[in-house]
């Protein structure tokens, strides 16, 4: 069994809401781009949040986020790398040897000891299959295959602040899956902490936009 899902913010653009203010002043300014960065972020901020009103997101893709993301599983990093506005880099099943089980335990299935014993079983009969095809020389790259999508692994995604909007207004949303909606929630909370203009209203879009993609009437979000 794998640890918790571990996120951390690990890198993001100095002054992440100072540089949007200057592209967003810039627009409708004779003034220069070099001089606008001599003015603080404290001058430009209100423009930041009407330009962010308006629905000008352009503006923060100057900004980007950086996060060290571990002990997820394969399944919810598939779900991940299907947002192409961001960068990646994940541990690799080829020249990695995984010989040691390490894998992701849904809460339905951890809650019922039953069950959850089953799936424990089933994984170690994987992982002891997984052992016995890298000993007889199955290159890991083959071997994997049999892994399943619970398999732990470890990413690092970069996505712009406008990306990242969109990230959480698909995956912050009740009805998302239940680990990349956890991820979501953790990385929101991050960035909230180093931008928190940006970010104030971002969350699913029943909160963003008032709209509910799902059409879920019966969940207690769904916008009136
Ligand atoms: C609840 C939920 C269920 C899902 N179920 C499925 C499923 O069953 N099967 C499945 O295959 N996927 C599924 N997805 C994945 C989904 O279809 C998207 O691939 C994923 O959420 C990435 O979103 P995105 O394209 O907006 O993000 P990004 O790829 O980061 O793109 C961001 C935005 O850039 C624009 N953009 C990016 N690339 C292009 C392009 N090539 N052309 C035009 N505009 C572009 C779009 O405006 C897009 O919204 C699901 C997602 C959610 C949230």
């Amino acid at each position: 069994m794998g640890n918790p899902m571990n996120v951390k913010l690990i890198g993001y653009t100095s002054e992440p809401e100072k540089l949007p203010a200057m592209a967003a002043t810039l627009t409708h300014s004779k003034i220069k781009p070099e001089e606008l960065a001599k003015k603080s972020q404290h001058d430009l901020s209100a423009v930041l949040k009407q330009v962010l009103a308006l629905g000008h997101t352009s503006i923060i893709e100057h900004a980007s986020f950086t996060f060290a993301i571990s002990d997820v599983s394969r399944s919810l990093t598939h779900q991940l790398v299907r947002h192409r506005i961001a960068s990646y880099s994940q541990q690799s099943q080829r020249y990695v040897n995984l010989t040691e089980p390490s894998y992701v335990i849904p809460p339905t299935i951890a809650k019922n000891p039953k069950m959850k014993h089953a799936y424990e079983d089933t994984m170690r009969l994987i992982w002891e299959q997984y052992n016995k095809l890298l000993e007889m020389k199955i290159p890991a790259e083959d071997s994997r295959y049999v892994l399943p999508n619970a398999t732990c692994t470890n990413i690092m995604v970069t996505m712009n602040a406008r990306s990242l909007l969109n990230f959480f207004e698909l995956r912050c949303c009740q009805h998302a899956q239940w680990e990349i909606r956890l991820l979501a929630h953790k990385m929101l909370s991050e960035v909230k902490k180093v931008a928190p203009v940006i970010f104030k209203n971002a969350g699913p879009s029943c909160k963003t936009k008032k709209i509910c993609p799902e059409k879920k009437t019966t969940c207690p979000l769904y916008p009136k």
